[in-house]
């Protein structure tokens, strides 16, 4: 068998994602999931020629264990000698790591310090970078963040308006997240076009429980709706993107909120669910909304749509030209109603959505949505992990 896999890897807090990945053209050999990590529930689920199956994960239950275990099926499936190297996604880069890059002892220590800015995010990318580090000691490892593509953004976009003194002492300033995402979907589209994507510009809506649009002009992504940490911007699952920051004052002076609260409140209590009362997951809260028509339902997509419209519509100011708005991530990739919605706010930009297309993109299908004569809009299915897979492929064979 061809050994030129990656095995990519997403480590989360409980959890860790993993796939085996052809870099050339993106094919999933084999993928999974482990779960409940740190639990006494802590499961590996993965997914082979079409089968899927399901084991414990022995104590200690964490992620050193969870790959350990991963190692093993691996090697029961003669899988692990066409393993080539291994990606990871690693969310905060800051300003220093726009690149894909080979982790070393100095990344390690970047990844840790940068822990400040992205504190849910990055020691938990560090435990899987240590964890795949043990369990593959001759393989290299390589480190694709997800700010990265972002870093070309001009000052203008990136500075907020608070003493300067703060971005220079303490790096507070925009970063954006889901660059990954938000590439390679550009990418895709430049294909559709025919064209380089250096001479391509569009606005990219990546909406799944997190959500971020970015403006990307000629190829570069030039202004992105995620701040310094994940909350800034349009409103999501259960984050409440931007709010007036006085409300913050308010609820610890007037209400009695900690500081805990509000992080709690903007972070796991606001967004979709908050909204609604119902839930997070937009395909209950469309169901609730279609079926019973729920006021609090209808309400929530309502302010998610237009949050997202008019972050849309004011990132024209950062384009000269406009080929097209691209939706992905779980909702863009799967909900009519919601571009549906999205794309009614902006007539202005001569966008019409074509009924019959748009109800037929979903599960994972990809292509235009809209009408003749209108502005592109296209639905197109992310795929972080080629992505992560092609460029550490690409910078080890640079390097060799
Ligand atoms: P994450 O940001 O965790 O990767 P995803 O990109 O998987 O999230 O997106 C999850 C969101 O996608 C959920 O709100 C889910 O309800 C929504 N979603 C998935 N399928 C559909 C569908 N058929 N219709 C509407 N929303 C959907």
């Amino acid at each position: 068998m061809n050994n030129n896999f990656i095995l990519v890897l997403n480590c989360g807090s409980s959890s860790l994602k993993f796939s085996l990945i052809n870099p050339k053209n993106g094919a999933t050999l084999l993928s999974g999931l482990a779960e409940r990590l740190l639990s006494e529930q802590a499961i590996i689920k993965i997914k082979y020629n079409g089968e899927k199956e399901q084991h414990l994960i022995p104590v200690p239950f964490d992620h050193q264990s969870a790959v350990l275990c991963l190692v093993e099926h691996l090697k029961q499936l003669h899988l692990i000698d066409c393993i080539t190297a291994i990606g990871h996604r690693v969310v905060h880069g800051g300003e220093n790591y726009c690149q894909p890059t080979l982790i070393n002892d100095d990344v390690k220590t970047a990844i840790e310090k940068l822990a400040r800015l992205a504190p849910l995010h990055n020691p938990a990318n560090l435990t899987g970078i240590i964890a795949a580090e043990a369990a593959f000691p001759t393989l290299k490892q390589v480190a694709i963040f997800d700010t990265a593509f972002h870093q070309t953004m001009p000052e203008k976009a990136y500075i907020y308006g608070i003493p300067y003194a703060l971005y220079k002492q303490h790096g507070i300033r925009r970063y954006g997240f889901h660059g990954t995402s938000h590439y390679f979907v550009a990418q895709q589209a430049a294909n559709i076009l025919n064209k380089p994507l250096a001479q391509c510009s569009f606005i990219s809506a990546h909406l799944g429980n997190g959500c971020s649009i970015a403006a990307i002009k000629d190829g570069k992504s030039v202004d992105t709706s995620l701040g310094m940490t994940p909350l800034e911007g349009v409103m999501m699952g259960t984050r409440s993107g931007d709010i007036d920051p006085g409300i913050i004052f308010h609820l610890i002076n007037q209400l009695n909120y900690s500081v805990q609260d509000v992080d709690n409140m903007l972070n796991k209590q606001s967004g979709l669910l908050g909204v609604s009362g119902i839930s997070n997951d937009c395909r209950t809260i469309e169901t609730a909304y279609i079926e019973d028509h729920n006021v609090q339902a209808a309400l929530a997509l309502e302010v998610f749509c237009y949050r997202i419209a008019k972050a849309i519509a004011s990132f024209t100011a950062s384009l000269t030209v406009l080929d097209g708005i691209i939706f992905t991530g779980g909702i863009g990739e799967n909900s009519d109603i919601i571009r549906e919605k999205i794309l009614a706010q902006l007539s202005l930009l001569n966008f019409t959505v074509d009924d019959e297309a748009n109800l037929a993109m979903r599960f994972g299908k990809s292509g235009l949505i809209s009408s003749e004569g209108s502005r592109s809009a296209w639905v197109i299915a992310t795929n972080e992990e080629w992505v992560i897979a092609e460029q550490t492929f690409q910078l080890l064979n640079q390097e060799s």
